[in-house]
């Protein structure tokens, strides 16, 4: 092949790729640049998950009929003049790429009035060509509509996800706007159903309840930004304002950690790391924090040029950013702590200095006491029984390596951990790992027989989601009621859950659901059968005793017998150890006897 200039068509397609990956991209540049033009209201309508239509109207400035054209060109922006501008960027787009990215892979229709206008016009594009152009009659402001996305690029249309993922994604972006934009209408609709939105009240809150709902909004503090003196009084030094949660709501990612600067959503493993860190000793190990940060600070502070999606950012001082992150979110923990109960939360192992808000267990009103009556056994046959009547009377091979001894229960140690002894030293138990165990294999067993029961709510409980997390029960509908959740949708990002598995019938229902939806939002396996193993697990660890819970003698024995008889006894269904054993051998080193 010789070398050539690429044709403009094929140059264009290729530079598309940077900008637009898939749907959901689409959607970000065309809310970004409906924000750039001073919307007050912007309606979004996505069809099939964004291949069939994505449509973005506005009632922004609108485009002067004679500049609409060049607005779909490469490399056209309004937003910037010199490369000085660079550092004093106050929109969303600069680059002037969006337009002619989304116009060179796709039919992009669109109509705008410029507000000064009499009539606005009309413009339809196929892969980037201007086919027809009329002068139309239309609302001040712009309406794009992409239709066919990468009908031109078959490679692309192959990588992407289900249509739910690409829905999910969509939905994050809206909820992400609406977020660092409360004064804008935000509504968005998929297939025509609107499944989100604002009232453009102004207030971040009143976004949160719509896009979390209440159970979520009720558990997020506000970070309100530091005093101006406190901080030194520079007006270089980033504000930290927005929400973050109780440590009571925890998650298993850190994907509910959104970073906004100067109202641009962004990645950041960085400051990321600097709100986990500041629930350090607040959170049980390998859990994560929900947080909403607004971060400000004037535009030549941060370069906001190092990616064509313009998702990542770079501080001048990083330094600064991180420790007014942290600063920000530390402080607003510790001015609530001592007002927060314990709720659910359990404490990690790592120790609670610096917890303020600790009280001594006696103290503690929300503490179950004595009788639990706990769940030991999934109810139904075992069927381990009739298999120990079937089988053969040789002795099979030992398994005693993995199955435990005979124990004798000697007491509970810190609310936590049941001591036993058996035939060599001392046994610590776990209580919440190990019926964590018990209840897996008996869940399990059950999965494979019978099916699993489930119990009827005599009040049937709400619980509310995020637009994502919605599509993710709708998609995993036929999992979730195999398991034994009856749940059926109660208006947008609503749902009833009329019945749950029985091992949860002692379970807040909607707290249970809401658990298993936040495992499956940080899931991206695609295999079924994980998926599956990852709600059991949940379920039985919402099921399981929690530590702090005290126990009456019948129960701990009740939990070694029903430990005994498991397969994998040593270990809690996440690996976890739920024993600990202390040989009479260790127990004589230690006092010195050999
Ligand atoms: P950028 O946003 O980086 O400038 P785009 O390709 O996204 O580049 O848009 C090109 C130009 O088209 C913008 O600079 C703006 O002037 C105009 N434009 C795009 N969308 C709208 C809109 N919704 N309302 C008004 N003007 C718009
Ligand atoms: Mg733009």
């Amino acid at each position: 092949m010789t070398i050539h200039v690429l044709s403009d068509q094929l140059a264009s397609q290729i530079a598309a790729g940077e900008v637009v990956e898939r749907p959901s991209s689409v959607v970000k540049e065309l809310v970004e640049n409906a924000i750039d033009a001073g919307s007050t209201t912007i309606t979004i309508d996505i069809r099939g998950g964004g291949r069939d239509l994505i449509q973005v109207a506005d009632n922004g400035n609108g485009m002067p009929a004679d500049e609409i054209e060049t607005a779909f060109q490469r490399h056209a922006t309004s937003k910037l003049q010199s490369a000085e501008d660079l550092w004093a960027i106050r929109t969303l787009g600069f680059r002037g790429e969006a337009l002619a990215a989304i116009s060179a892979v796709s039919h992009t229709t669109i109509v705008s009035r410029d507000r000064q206008a009499a009539s606005g016009t009309r413009l339809v594009l196929e892969g980037g060509i201007v086919v027809e152009r009329e002068p139309v009659g239309a609302p001040a402001g712009t309406v794009i509509a992409v239709e066919n996305l990468f009908y031109n690029v078959p490679a692309r249309l192959k990588f992407l996800k289900s249509i739910t993922t690409e829905k999910r994604l969509i939905d994050e972006f809206v909820t992400r706007y609406a977020l660092a934009y409360p004064g804008i209408r935000f509504r968005l609709s998929h297939d025509n159903r609107v499944t989100f939105q604002t009232t453009g009240s102004g207030s971040t809150a009143d976004v949160l309840l719509a896009a979390y709902g209440p159970d979520v909004t009720q558990q997020l503090i506000e970070v309100v930004p530091s005093a101006p003196g406190q901080a030194a009084n520079d007006e270089r030094l980033p504000t930290v304002r927005g929400f973050i949660s109780d440590p009571a709501l925890n998650y298993s990612g850190r994907n509910h950690i959104q970073l906004f600067v100067n109202g641009r959503t962004i990645r950041d493993t960085r400051l990321t790391f600097a709100v986990v860190q500041a629930y350090h000793t607040l959170l049980p190990v390998g859990r994560f924090p929900m947080a909403f940060l607004f971060i400000d600070m004037p535009p030549a502070e941060v370069d906001v040029n190092v990616h064509p999606t313009k998702v990542e950012v770079r501080f001048r001082d990083e330094g600064s950013v991180f420790s007014a992150v942290q600063r920000a979110a530390r402080g607003a923990l510790m001015e609530t702590a001592p007002a927060r109960g314990l709720g659910n939360w359990v404490p990690s192992d790592q120790g609670l200095t610096g917890w303020a808000g600790f009280r001594p267990r006696a103290e503690r009103d929300d503490m179950p006491s004595g009788q639990l009556d706990i769940p030991w056994q999934i109810q139904g046959p075992a069927p381990e029984q009739s298999i120990g009547q079937e089988a053969p009377a040789v002795s099979l091979p030992a398994v005693e390596t993995t199955r435990l001894p005979i124990m004798r229960v000697i007491g509970q140690v810190g609310a936590a951990y049941i001591i036993a002894e058996g035939p060599d030293g001392l046994y610590l138990i776990d209580q919440h790992a190990a019926h964590e165990r018990i209840l897996f294999e008996q869940f399990m067993t059950q999965r494979r027989g019978q099916g699993i029961v489930s119990q009827g709510l005599v009040a049937a409980a709400t619980v509310y989601l995020s637009p994502s997390q919605s599509h993710l029960v709708e998609e995993n509908a036929g999992l979730l009621s195999a398991l034994g959740f009856e749940i059926e949708p109660f208006g947008p990002n609503a749902f009833r859950i009329r019945a749950v598995p029985a091992i949860l019938s002692r379970s807040d229902p909607a707290g249970a659901l809401a658990a298993v939806v936040a495992d499956l939002e940080n899931e991206t396996t695609p295999l079924q059968k994980e998926i599956e193993a990852l709600v059991v697990k949940r379920v039985c660890k919402t099921a399981a005793v929690k530590a702090g819970q005290a126990l009456t003698r019948d129960e701990m024995e009740a939990m070694i017998l029903q430990l005994e008889a498991c397969e994998v006894p040593h270990t809690c269904p996440h690996g976890r150890p739920t024993l600990i054993h202390l040989s009479a051998a260790t127990l004589a080193r230690q006092f010195g006897r050999t």
